[in-house]
């Protein structure tokens, strides 16, 4: 990255980051916000609904399009929020699906029955959702309102039902990317073109079948649903997934509320399992994304200016073997870890814990750690306290690995003269063994072997002193 591109990115960082604090605080007042805005959508369907009704000749002789049925769908839905209304369902499809996928298709198919007028039509939708509910497609707006209404908590299936409330998908800051993401075009009547998210797609991001899913969803989304990816693009929108990625470590999220609530003598271990690989995923995020960033943007554009899918797909296999870490998937990763620890939820029931904040809660402390760590690890870029704090650190730790240095520098004559020493010491130390040896087979000479026990005793302790000496210089 060119200095210019460091200041641009750096200005946009900060604007999101603002952007994001307004929206904490936003989401603080979030309730009134959405009923308030959910007050100006039934104004306008109300509205619709009028002009509707001012052109029934028109309307009667044409069967409502999917879309208009998915408003109606929305706008009842909405109401039901403005109410504050609480949806029991009841499971009516014969398929078995990931327990989000399960509740939601429900939640579909409830909204189509309580939907007023053409019930013909409604109902053979009904009927083919039932015997295939991955055929269930979502308009952005019932997609949006659906989201609000688990957010809000007022759909009930069984106690897991609430635990929907903060699932990736469903959440006011990652929906948007979801569904921007996975839409596709559909024509309805062979006129009208509106773009649906499908069942279909979303089954496949959890059950992961085709081994490009991924790679795919996040080409779509860095490249805004187009064909080509330019670096200028690449740059700005993956960004903009650090950003939304590390809020979500930051504040709660499903797995990290549940792990703040489970000690983890009592946690199964399939639960230490899921909190594992979000720690894993966690903490490959935070060490690894300046790293990635920097290769991604060699590799990526080596070649051309701009990427295509096959491209962006062969180069993503090899970035993430040589850095032997799934960077870019951090968000697939996490929507189906949480499907799964959905399902694990529902599948093994609930404990009710008492919320403890317990001390011996390893994950909870990893956690905590990590959160604290910063993606730019104390790169010039980034100028939070962590960074400044660990650039802090570096320097000293080069300044006493300076000292060091010059420390070994002036050691080193005394170093030669010590070594000259040793050396002079090893040469006496032979001659001192040769003399004793002689003088040793001196006296076991006959003519001499008197003499001997006057000088046996000097002699041993000579020795003695000698070993001595050897075993202090180890
Ligand atoms: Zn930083």
């Amino acid at each position: 990255m060119n200095h210019i591109q460091q200041v641009f990115l750096q200005s946009i960082m900060k604007q999101q980051q603002q952007e994001k604090q307004q929206q904490v605080k936003q989401e603080e007042n979030g309730q009134k916000q959405n009923i308030q805005y959910l007050q100006k959508q039934q104004l306008l369907s109300i509205i619709q609904q009028c002009q509707q009704q001012q052109q029934p000749i028109q309307q009667a002789s044409k069967s409502p399009t999917l879309i208009e049925i998915q408003n109606q769908v929305t706008s009842f839905f909405q109401k039901i929020i403005l109410q504050k209304q609480t949806i029991n369902l009841n499971n009516v499809l014969d398929q078995q699906l990931p327990y989000f996928l399960q509740i939601m298709g429900n939640l579909v198919i409830y909204g189509l029955e309580n939907c007023p007028g053409e019930k013909e039509i409604v109902q053979e939708i009904i009927s083919q959702y039932k015997s295939n509910p991955l055929k269930i497609t979502m308009s952005c707006s019932l997609f949006q309102t659906i989201g609000l209404l688990f957010r809000s908590q007022l759909v009930y299936y069984d106690q897991s039902t609430k635990y929907l409330a903060n699932f990736l998908l469903f959440r006011d800051d990652f929906c948007d990317i979801f569904f921007n993401t996975l839409y596709c075009y559909q024509i309805t009547h062979g006129q009208s073109f509106s773009q649906q998210m499908g069942f279909t797609q979303i089954h496949q991001m959890i059950k992961k079948t085709q081994e490009d899913v991924w790679t795919a969803f996040i080409f779509k989304m860095l490249s805004q649903q187009q064909q080509k990816m330019t670096k200028d693009m690449f740059l700005l929108q993956f960004n903009q997934y650090t950003v939304s990625m590390n809020n979500f470590f930051t504040k709660s999220n499903l797995i990290m509320d549940l792990v703040e609530q489970s000690v983890k003598q009592t946690s199964k271990l399939h639960n230490d399992q899921i909190f594992q690989e979000y720690l894993l995923i966690m903490g490959s995020f935070k060490a690894t994304t300046q790293d990635f960033l920097k290769k991604a943007t060699q590799v990526f554009f080596e070649e051309s200016n701009d990427l295509d899918l096959l491209q962006f797909s062969s180069n993503i296999i090899k970035i993430h073997k040589q850095m032997n870490c799934q960077i870019l998937f951090i968000l697939p990763m996490l929507f189906q870890l949480e499907s799964q620890y959905l399902d694990h939820l529902v599948s093994n029931g609930i404990q009710d814990q008492q919320p403890v904040k317990n001390s011996s809660n390893y994950y909870l402390k990893m956690i905590e750690k990590l959160k604290n760590k910063c993606v730019y690890n104390g790169e010039e870029e980034c100028n939070c306290k962590k960074c400044q704090c660990i650039r802090r650190n570096r320097n000293s730790a080069k300044e006493s690995q300076k000292k060091k240095r010059e420390a070994l520098e002036k050691i080193g004559p005394l170093q030669d003269e010590y070594d000259k020493i040793q050396k002079k010491v090893k040469s006496l130390e032979k001659e001192n063994q040769v003399i004793t040896k002689l003088l040793l087979d001196v006296f076991r000479h006959p003519s001499l072997e008197k003499l001997a026990s006057q000088f046996i005793e000097p002699l041993t302790k000579i020795l003695a002193d000698q070993e001595s000496y050897n075993i202090d210089e180890c």
